[in-house]
């Protein structure tokens, strides 16, 4: 049961979700463009967003952009194009999954109770090590959500602080893509272009590459560790 926004301009696609939504007993609020949306999630709470990229108004990823920056509530992206490109840079951008039109029911389902496992175990329920865990240059720190390196702050998405954290809870060991589905984004299924992109992305803020890793070391066809610089 949760709390729902559908951002959709197409009344048929809208109608549909909130059928489906409230059939499945979750409270559910639409509007038709992303200045509404944003009005929306300013004043009302919500677990989940389903972001119809072609709004009338805002291009989608202004409206993500628009939308991350002020809450942090999980976003679901629906999008009739499947470009790939745009569909990892809005997962950078700070979405948490998407769905491509037409999309099933089932689909829909399966997605959102991902999403919403994903949110609620990050928040209050979860008791995340209190410690400050260090790994060379690196410290992070799980109360904070706030991690350094060689003393700079780092600016991670809350995915990236996720995956760096888990990672570093076992430094030197070898893990696979699919722990990292299960344990990070609490998944059992799904491509290893989700993890790839964000792995990327941390990658590139520790300022390193795939090429001439550091501290991130990716074992090809078996998984990804964590470890100091030697
Ligand atoms: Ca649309």
């Amino acid at each position: 049961m949760a709390r729902v926004l559908v951002v959709e301009d197409d009344q048929f696609v809208r109608s549909a979700l909130i059928r489906h939504l409230t059939d499945a007993s979750h409270t559910v609020r639409s509007v038709g463009t992303a200045l509404e949306a944003l009005r929306e999630v300013a004043h009302v709470g919500f677990d989940v967003v389903i972001l119809d990229l072609g709004l009338p108004d805002l291009d989608g990823s202004e409206a993500l952009k628009m939308l991350r920056g002020i809450t942090d509530v999980p976003v679901i992206i629906a999008t009739a194009r499947d470009d790939e490109a745009e569909i990892v840079r809005l997962l950078n951008d700070g979405a948490d999954d998407y769905l491509t039109k037409p999309f099933s029911v089932e689909h829909l389902s399966a997605r959102m109770a991902a999403v919403l496992r994903r949110s609620r175990a990050s928040g209050a329920g979860a008791e995340p090590p209190s410690r400050v865990m260090r790994v060379g240059g690196l410290s992070i720190d799980p109360l904070r959500r706030q991690a350094e390196l060689d003393g700079a702050a780092l600016d991670l998405t809350r995915r990236e602080f996720d995956l760096l954290a888990f990672l570093a809870e076992r430094p030197g060991v070898v893990v696979a893509r699919k722990e990292l589905l299960a344990e990070v984004w609490q998944q059992s299924y799904g491509d290893d272009q989700t993890i790839d992109v964000h792995l990327s992305w941390l990658r590139r803020k520790l300022g390193e590459t795939a090429a001439k890793p550091r501290y991130l070391h990716t074992l090809r066809g078996v998984g990804v560790k964590l470890e100091p610089p030697r």
